[in-house]
């Protein structure tokens, strides 16, 4: 495949754009080749501006969960598009949107519309601290929950311990109050509550994490989450902005018998346009401003436009639920296609699915926390999606990253990319 003008349009947003891109796994830092500049999505498929065509498994990083370019969503945009962009005022849509949330989620009661889901996350917070009066936080070592300066704090490995920033220009004093414990073990959340003496506003936590690729919690774990916020009088945050109307219509809590006391959301819920979103009983949302002393606000917050977007993608969703057995036998396709590809290959590998979320590892090991997921070999996942971009996959560019099915992916788009896999496989190891 020929990429000359994804590489010239590269050095030209070098020029003008922090290494050339807005957001920085799309630099295909861990991986081999320039990201090729996309022209257009059409469904299962990317277009890029040299022309090539790819299977897309990324999906906008999984909100487009009807695919590319989807008619009855662009058709809800162009219609809201005509009675203007943003008002700043409350608008019908909200409550609509709303109220399908609402009804879906029976943890959630009241839920409040931001524009992403780094601000969806950093917003919950910051509920959870104006609700229980606490300053502690507890996140897990793996799991991302956006960039805003107190969850930016990653991989501390071995015991509970007080989060360093993982960035430069994050104060350690706003980092402080960040404990971390391993996804999985429950013995070191015993710890970080004793080490804190009981005194953290909440728990945050992926319910099926797919930021080091995907790893879900075990159930066990997340029930021993649940009675030792209880215990302490602690807000557990189910973050399902990846997770949320994909794993099930429910996200994780389709899944798990576990109730979260707060959500966020994002992604799915905005179908491609900037949503994110957090909720809760309404005991906990009155807190939030105007109602309650917790302030938070935004001039886009609601927007007209990807309410209308995120509307349509639900309405869709709610109408057709079965679409998630659909979508999980095809990650499921896809994933045992790769496994037997690895195999043949005598290459390690273990693979996961949940829903419409699918992640692999070149790994011998099973993962079940970001020190495993450390593990995998990702000098031969470098390769491997080099392979499959030059046979016209779309892989996540990063080991780190679950991969998205959507509806507009069909079996034969699966079977070609479980071929293409079979061929990388059998040329990196020849
Ligand atoms: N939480 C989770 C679980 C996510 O996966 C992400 C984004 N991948 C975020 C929060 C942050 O969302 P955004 O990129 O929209 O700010």
């Amino acid at each position: 495949m020929a990429y000359d003008k994804s590489i010239a349009a590269f050095e030209e947003a070098y020029k003008v754009i922090p290494g050339g891109v807005d957001s920085p796994v799309r630099a295909f830092n861990g991986v081999e080749g320039t990201p090729p500049f996309i022209q257009k999505g059409e469904g299962g498929y990317l277009f890029d501006i040299d022309g090539n065509r790819y299977i897309d498994f990324v999906q906008s990083w999984g909100p487009l969960i009807f695919g590319h370019a989807d008619a009855d969503i662009q058709n809800a945009v162009m219609e809201a598009v005509k009675n203007g962009l943003s008002f700043g005022a409350p608008t019908l849509v909200e409550t609509e949107l709303a109220t399908e949330i609402t009804t879906l989620f029976d943890t959630i009661d009241k839920v409040r519309f931001v524009s992403s889901g780094t601000e969806a996350v950093m917003s919950a917070i910051r509920l959870a601290r104006g609700f229980t009066g606490r300053d502690n936080i507890l996140k897990f070592t793996g799991c991302y929950h956006g960039h805003s300066d107190s969850l930016l704090v990653q991989a501390g490995s071995g015991l509970a311990t007080f989060g360093a920033p993982s960035s430069p220009g994050v104060p350690a004093d706003l980092t402080k109050h960040t404990l971390l414990a391993t996804y999985n073990d429950i013995e070191e959340v015993k710890q970080c509550f004793a080490d804190a003496k009981g005194d953290i506003a909440c728990v945050i936590i992926e319910p099926i994490a797919g930021n080091m690729g995907l790893v879900p919690a075990t159930e066990d774990f997340l029930q021993e989450l649940r009675a030792i916020c209880d215990a302490h009088g602690t807000l557990l945050i189910f973050d399902e902005v990846m997770s949320g109307f994909r794993a099930s219509l429910k996200g994780a809590q389709g899944i798990t018998t576990v109730k979260p006391d707060m959500v966020t959301l994002g992604k799915v819920i905005g179908a491609g346009m900037p949503v994110g979103a957090f909720g809760a009983r309404a005991e906990i949302m009155a807190h939030l401003s105007p109602e309650g002393p917790v302030y938070q606000a935004g001039t886009l917050s609601g927007n007209p436009v990807a309410m209308a977007a995120g509307l349509a993608s639900l309405k869709k969703l709610k109408a057709n639920p079965s679409i998630y057995v659909e979508l999980g036998n095809k990650a499921k396709r896809l994933m045992d296609g790769f496994q037997k590809a690895a195999n043949a290959a005598e290459i390690p590998m273990v693979t996961d699915v949940r829903g419409s979320m699918f992640g692999f590892f070149f790994s011998e090991i099973p993962v079940r926390n970001f020190t495993d997921a450390q593990q995998n070999d990702t000098s031969m996942f470098a390769k491997f999606h080099k392979g499959m971009l030059d046979r016209g996959v779309y892989l996540a560019c990063s080991s780190f990253e679950a991969g998205f099915i959507s509806t507009a992916t069909t079996n034969e788009m699966i079977d070609e990319a479980i071929k293409a896999a079979y061929e990388t496989l059998k040329e990196l190891t020849a």
